[in-house]
């Protein structure tokens, strides 16, 4: 049997990461995790029970009163975020979330419980993470790293026609000046920032299609695999 890898792949917001990390993943039928999900549940609770950004008592006894899991749904085809049993999946993608989300992923104590229970997720190899810090904090030793990217406006577009089908009154500019946002925020914070690991390999998605893109990345992927000599 062929040997099970790590996949990384990190990126700026909205440039496609976890559409191609799900469609990897289910291909090489390993386990698809998004870690930008586990984020969002985590200020979705702080945001629910006013937690103050600042406050690191307060902090410290919030995340030990949240479990966050992934549970697959059979409609969609996917996994939705499950936050103390509740699905938040829905919730998680809202504005008000979006918009607190990078403020809150900054936190190291954040950052320390979410990495520890996505490197128990890895233990087993099998995986294929989308993040920001995949290949360089959490996953170092990843055998394939992709660090994806596209151009801004693409970006926008993308994540605004994404947006619009859940909330047909969103504005785009509110869409952009959010991404813009978690952008700077997410690439100049002070622990674990966005940054492609030196050993990543870029993937460029502007001028390419879902498919295109997948096939790229899968060549790659099987490139990997195949150069890892079996036990
Ligand atoms: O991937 P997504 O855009 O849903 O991620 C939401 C936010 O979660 C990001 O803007 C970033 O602030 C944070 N995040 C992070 N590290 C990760 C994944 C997401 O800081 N590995």
């Amino acid at each position: 049997m062929e040997k099970k890898i790590i996949i990384a792949i990190d990126g700026f917001s909205s440039c496609g990461k976890s559409t191609l990390a799900k469609a990897m993943a289910k291909a090489l039928e390993y386990v698809f995790v998004d870690t930008g999900a586990m984020y969002r549940a985590i200020a979705l609770y702080f945001l629910r029970n006013n937690i103050p950004f600042n406050d690191t008592a307060s902090i410290e006894a919030a995340l030990h009163a949240i479990e966050l899991r992934f549970k697959y749904n059979s409609a969609s085809q996917k996994s939705d975020m499950y936050l103390n049993g509740e699905n938040v999946e829905q919730e998680i993608r809202e504005m008000q979330v979006s918009q607190k989300v990078s403020e809150v992923a900054s936190i190291a104590a954040v950052r320390d419980f979410a990495v520890a229970q996505q490197q128990a997720m890895g233990v087993d190899k099998g995986i294929v993470m989308d993040g920001r810090d995949i290949g360089t904090v959490v996953f170092p030793n990843a055998e394939l790293k992709l660090f994806v990217t596209a151009d801004p406006t693409i970006r926008l577009e993308r994540r605004y026609q994404e947006l619009l089908q859940t909330n047909p009154a969103i504005l785009k500019e509110e869409v952009a000046a959010n991404l813009q946002q978690r952008d700077l925020m997410d690439s100049t914070r002070e622990h674990s920032p966005l940054k492609q690991a030196s050993d990543a390999l870029v993937l460029d998605n502007t001028n390419l299609d879902r498919a295109q893109q997948f096939e790229l990345a899968m060549q790659w992927a099987m490139e990997k695999i195949k150069s890892i000599p079996n036990e």
